[in-house]
């Protein structure tokens, strides 16, 4: 009888510590997350189609995020590759908000495939902006340089218009494919690492004066609904005990903004899905705070909060 006695005891003791450590949290949802509105605007685009019954083919997944497309492929969405296209014959094929390259279009069009244009205008603007730069630029031999992810799908956009001649720069030892006695150009992808990017440009100026040459154009082409939520991003993830930050696997800007809150707050995890979640980072702290990606939707992270209250604070 004894033993069981302390068994029970034991155990009581047990719910009492956890009811101790989890009991007086607080979770908090950073209220800049959830999808940027170029991923918003996709994603509303594609919906209407597929709510009126249609197939949609997507030209690659849709957003950097498993859950949403695991809920857009059960609508009926089916993501394709490129080499597919010439199977699609007069099907319906969505262009993601990274864009496509014109080679893109003309494919499509030899296809009589239908497109819906997902691309997010912030994007078509950057690609327009490129396009005009090539093409002014090539009686000086202006090089276009892209700081930005070599094999990512929005450089692929932004390179095609370049007529694929761009400069692929993701660091700084890259620097070294620019011939600085040349003009520059130099563009951003719209998810890469602002601060990053500004010390790349100020590298480039550098080679350029050290060169003699003063023709340097450089475009500030980093997404604001990005860097913009940097400084936000800081002061959530200080004011918190605990971040956990949801992205999907493939997610740049997900990887970025969570390299932000391990800067300011170790104690910051990466998460795609609530199996990824380990209770242990949660005992004896007070506060946590949720945020994601501009590709994670804000029903996946408001989920997860709502998991993290229920299940692991008061299970
Ligand atoms: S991050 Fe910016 S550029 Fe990229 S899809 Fe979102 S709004 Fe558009």
């Amino acid at each position: 009888m004894e033993s069981v006695d302390f068994l029970k005891d034991d155990a009581f003791i047990f719910v009492l510590s956890l009811f101790i450590r989890y009991t007086s949290m607080i979770v908090t949802i950073d209220p800049d997350s959830g999808f940027c509105f170029g991923v918003n605007h996709a994603i509303h685009l594609a919906d209407d189609e597929l709510r009126a019954g249609k197939t949609v083919f997507c030209l690659g997944e849709m957003v950097h995020n498993e859950a949403q497309m695991d809920l857009l492929k059960s609508k009926g969405l089916k993501v394709v590759s490129h080499s597919e296209l010439n199977t699609l014959k007069g099907s319906t094929v969505f262009f993601r908000a990274h864009g496509e390259p014109p080679i893109t279009f003309q494919t499509a069009k030899d296809f009589d495939i239908n497109i819906i244009d997902g691309t997010c205008p912030i994007v078509t603007k950057l690609q327009q902006k490129i396009n005009d730069s090539f093409r002014s630029g090539k009686d000086s031999n202006a090089q276009v340089v892209i700081f930005g992810k070599p094999g990512h799908a929005e450089v692929a956009g932004l390179n095609g218009n370049a007529g694929n001649t761009a400069i692929i720069v993701s660091k700084e030892s890259d620097l070294t494919k620019i011939d600085f006695t040349k003009p520059v150009r130099l563009f951003s992808q719209t998810t890469m690492d602002a601060e990053m990017y500004q010390s790349i440009a100020a590298l480039v100026q550098k080679n350029m004066i050290e060169a003699t040459n003063s023709d340097l154009i450089i475009t500030k082409s980093v997404c604001r609904q990005v860097s913009g939520r940097i400084s936000g991003l800081r002061v959530f993830a200080g004011e918190n005990d605990v971040v956990i930050f949801v992205g999907g696997n493939n997610s740049a800007n997900g990887a970025y903004l969570f390299g932000i809150c391990k800067q300011i707050n170790p104690k910051s995890y990466y998460i795609s899905n609530l199996g990824d979640i380990d209770p242990q980072w949660f005992v004896n702290h007070e506060t946590v705070g949720v945020s994601g990606a501009t590709s994670t939707p804000g029903w996946l992270i408001e989920q997860v909060a709502s998991y993290i209250e229920t299940f692991v604070i008061n299970p």
